[in-house]
């Protein structure tokens, strides 16, 4: 076949593969782009040849088949993929298509177009598309999208479940989510949602939404939006998360902080009227037997009001702490200042020594805190304690090899009874006792769960080290390195 010069060039710059064949499934025109496909040692045996034995069995009857189908039926279409003997492999969408020429001698003309790529991409697209499925379908929040160019909006099936949504047809709507939005949450949600698309700030919110039912559900709602290059918002996507359960906590812990503090207000109210008359009848005492007063029992009277006044300074204490202790009430406490008031409150004990190293340092803490947490350990020394003398230190360590301390680290140690180390961590939890009421104090068990809470709240530490027989020495420190 004699072609013109300039169909000859087009026909060499198409990217597509062209070819012609004869009856006999020889190729009689192929070109640049098919021939490039052959390794420069076969270029002269593919014009004239069916080129057949350089493929696969399975491939060139295929083609070879759909050569013929094309000579019968006047055409044939079909996506392959072939392995060509450059050692390229190609997926190809080919038509073929038979036609004569002035002769009337029979041909077919192909084209194939390399979809390789086309294909592959589709491939990873829905690679890609089951993949956020799974996770849209696995994830155990709600997603939702909204493409704000076509309008479409997307709830995941977790999502309308949230939401009780039960109609399989129901379509869902950036109108429809807005609705959701309790009415108390309006205006927050809207501030949210256009600080996010015209300030690009983070759209994250607690909000209620209103279930199909009617009953509104507490939810945390995330997005984030896209925007094209004008700066205006093409599409946002996000998530919803059930949050009730943690809501209905949140508030029964406030009613319960509430209750707590109404009961702490009254109980300290009603410890402190009859320690007021204690006091009171005292003075009335004192008054009265004036005269005939011995000093010693002047001196027990004078105790006696001095014990009460401490007593009602410790529930004043006590209804102090049970509010949360935050750095607002934080101020710089000199420890040997500290630690000489409250050992006053002890000066009455028996056979007991207590001595406060020199030069402590001064921390940022609450003083109140600070007083309760010295106050329960230096009496825990006392009372587990049987040593005929007994001696307790209050002191500075220097030498702490304890991770993740910093600052000062504090010590009231004892000659008592001593802890068992299985017990070091236990004791610090509220109403954990080791000793049966009668043979020591009868205390609670709370001292040193309270300890434990003063010293978290300032984001310290608190910890024991005793052996059983061989005292304690409890340690704290208001800061951790963390
Ligand atoms: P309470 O003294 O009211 O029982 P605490 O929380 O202050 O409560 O102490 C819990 C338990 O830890 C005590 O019952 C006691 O058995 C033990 N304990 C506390 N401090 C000491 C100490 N210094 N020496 C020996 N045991 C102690």
């Amino acid at each position: 076949m004699k072609t013109p010069a300039f169909i000859e060039t087009i026909f060499n710059c198409l990217p597509d593969l062209v070819f012609a064949k004869d009856s006999e499934l020889r190729i009689v025109m192929a070109n640049d782009a098919l021939m490039s496909l052959y390794p420069e040692s076969m270029q002269d045996r593919i014009i004239g040849y069916t080129t057949a034995e350089e493929y696969d069995e399975e491939e060139a009857r295929s083609f070879l088949e759909q050569d013929r189908i094309a000579f019968r039926d006047g055409a044939a279409t079909t996506i392959e993929s072939v392995d060509f003997p450059s050692g390229e492999r190609k997926t190809l969408f080919t038509q073929k298509i038979r036609f004569e020429d002035q002769n009337g001698e029979a041909f077919i003309a192909g084209v194939a177009r390399d979809i390789t790529e086309i294909v592959s991409n589709q491939a990873a697209l829905k690679e890609s598309e089951e993949r956020y499925g799974l996770a849209v379908n696995g994830s155990s929040v709600g997603i939702w999208d909204w493409d704000q160019r076509t309008g479409d909006s997307f709830y995941s099936a977790l999502l309308r479940s949230m939401l009780g949504i039960v109609d399989p047809d129901f379509i869902p709507s950036l109108a429809d989510f807005n609705a959701r939005v309790h009415a108390d949450d309006q205006k927050h949600f809207r501030a949210r949602l256009a600080a996010h698309l015209h300030k690009r700030e983070p759209f994250d919110l607690e909000c209620r939404l209103k279930r199909d039912s009617g009953a509104y559900l507490w939810t945390h709602v995330r997005g984030q939006a896209e925007w094209d290059e004008t700066g205006n918002a093409t599409r946002m996507a996000g998530s919803v998360d059930d949050i009730s359960d943690r809501k209905r906590a949140e508030e029964a812990l406030q009613r319960s902080h509430e209750q707590l503090d109404q009961y702490a207000h009254i109980a300290s109210h009603d410890l402190k009227e009859p320690l007021r008359a204690i006091c009171n009848h005292v003075q009335l005492l004192r008054e009265d037997l004036e005269e005939s007063l011995e000093p010693e029992a002047r001196q027990r009277l004078n105790r006696v009001e001095e014990l009460t006044r401490s007593m009602t300074q410790m529930i004043t204490d006590m209804l102090q702490s049970s509010r949360d202790i935050n750095s607002e009430h934080y101020e710089l406490v000199d420890m040997n200042a500290e630690a000489a008031a409250v050992i006053e409150m002890f000066a009455d004990s028996a056979n007991t020594t207590i001595e406060i190293a020199k030069n402590l340092a001064t921390v940022h803490a609450d003083p109140v805190g600070v007083r309760q947490v010295l106050h329960n350990l230096i009496s825990n020394a006392i009372a587990y304690n049987d040593s005929d003398l007994k001696y307790i230190e209050i002191g500075q360590a220097h030498d702490v090899a304890r991770t993740g301390v910093s600052g000062p680290v504090f010590f009231v140690r004892d000659n008592g009874i001593g802890i068992a180390p299985r017990f070091h961590q236990a004791i610090f939890r509220m109403f954990k006792r080791l000793n049966t009421k009668d043979q020591y104090r009868s205390g609670t068990g709370a001292g040193l769960a309270f300890v434990h809470k003063i010293i978290s709240h300032h984001g310290g530490d608190v910890w024991v080290e005793s052996e059983m027989g061989h005292g304690s020495t409890f340690y704290f420190c208001f800061n951790t390195a963390s």
